[in-house]
């Protein structure tokens, strides 16, 4: 057993987009991969896992009863505790279950321990992402899965022109699971929210959870090694890779 100094650890995992970058009907999180809807990966993985104890599964409202009944329940999902709504942006789903541990409405509360924040796009989670990931939130407080960009990344002007270039030695790519301790984010994402319902919306940029640390404490956000197979299913290209990479595990 990951030694977690007795602290209860919960996944949010998130399936309220509505995957518009996938130019589907069906949202991203229920097309069929390998025969299972995409959102069964995530949850698997938060099942399987020796680190984890419960997850609270945010989607679409309209979905909630298909998820409960038709994902939740027909898979034999004991790990989830709840599903709720989520919001128009990532971070408001994020918000509404942070909110959720905040009003101790688990059945087993989780007040002073940790928070794994997961896309639920993302079906290559594994059990040694988490152990690493729960290593360094012990020691640091917070951090996110990333890995070193592969491509030279540019910073662009309003027009489409190339305005500068980052050291691509510093440059990483950030991926899921992002883990922090309870309280830490609870407060981090209260002060974005103060800020947002004072109408400040526009000024703020907010695509990660990190990215609210960063802004709302001064706790540094450490990057833990993720892998370059634990993609997000964005556009039709990443489910073929995707497919590619099962049909290698079935391989082996
Ligand atoms: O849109 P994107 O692929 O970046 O979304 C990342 C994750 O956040 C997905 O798993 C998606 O379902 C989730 N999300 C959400 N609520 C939103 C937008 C995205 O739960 N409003």
């Amino acid at each position: 057993m990951a030694d977690r100094d007795g602290k209860r650890c919960t996944a949010i995992v998130l399936a309220a987009g509505s995957g518009s970058r996938m130019k589907s009907k069906v949202a991203k999180q229920f097309l069929l991969l390998d025969g299972k809807p995409l959102i069964w990966y995530a949850l698997n993985a938060v099942e399987q896992s020796k680190i984890l104890d419960d997850c609270i599964l945010v989607t679409g409202a309209a979905d909630l009863e298909y998820v409960k009944r038709g994902i939740v329940a027909k898979y034999g999902f004991s790990k989830v505790d709840c599903v709720i709504p989520g919001g128009d942006e990532r971070y408001a789903s994020v918000w509404n279950a942070l909110q959720w541990i905040a009003k101790g409405k688990q059945s087993v509360p989780n007040g002073d321990g940790y928070v794994f924040i997961h896309d639920g796009a993302r079906p290559f989670l594994t059990e040694e992402i988490l152990a690493r990931t729960l290593e360094d939130v012990r020691k640091y407080h917070a951090c996110v899965a990333a890995m070193p960009a592969k491509d030279t990344v540019k910073i662009a002007d309003g027009e489409g022109f190339a305005k500068s270039t980052p050291d691509r030695r510093s440059v990483w790519t950030v991926q899921t699971p992002q883990v922090f301790e309870t309280g830490l984010i609870i407060d981090a994402y209260a002060r974005l929210a103060a800020c947002l319902s004072e109408q400040e919306t526009g000024k703020i940029a907010v695509t990660d959870d990190a990215g609210v640390v960063e802004l709302f404490t001064d706790y540094r956000v450490k990057l833990t090694e993720g892998s370059y197979e634990n993609i997000k299913i964005t556009t039709p290209e990443d489910l073929l890779t995707a497919e590619n990479f099962l049909r290698r595990e079935c391989h082996k």
